[in-house]
């Protein structure tokens, strides 16, 4: 990728990318390169409690986020093996998000608490979603 490529990149993406040569700083340099870093933090966080982009993101493809319908805040979540948020099989046997059993994939509720890092809800067994993801609403 060429500079105006990434810079590119950046915009499509809401990207803000800093470069620093720290060697070369004075004080009152590094002063305005944390001006910029936290710049760069409020335009990456536009979404309250959604972690950052990072580079480590690979490795959290087996956890979600859990929504608190009491507290409203996410904390991660470790996903059973078989869970999913989208199957294109209908007849597919998934496993529910939440307690783990063995569910058809067409028969599943989408979740209102777990969720992806993006926000889409995972497939999850009735009896899970009127027990847990209703909760607030009876
Ligand atoms: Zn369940």
């Amino acid at each position: 990728m060429t500079t105006e490529e990434w810079g590119k990149f950046c915009k499509e993406h809401n990207l803000v990318a800093i470069d620093v040569n720290y060697k070369d700083m004075t004080y009152e340099d590094a002063l305005n390169y944390l001006d910029l870093i936290n710049i760069a933090f409020s335009a990456s966080s536009f979404k309250k409690d959604t972690p950052p982009l990072s580079f480590d993101y690979p490795k959290k493809l087996n956890t979600a986020r859990k929504y608190d319908l009491q507290t409203g805040k996410h904390e991660e979540y470790v996903l059973p093996a078989g869970a999913t948020n989208y199957e294109d099989d209908m007849q597919k046997k998934v496993s529910c998000a939440e307690c783990g059993k063995k569910i058809l994939y067409g028969m599943s509720y989408t979740s209102r608490i777990i969720q992806s890092y993006n926000g889409i809800g995972y497939a999850v067994c009735r009896d899970c979603y009127f027990k847990n993801d209703l909760k607030d609403l009876r």
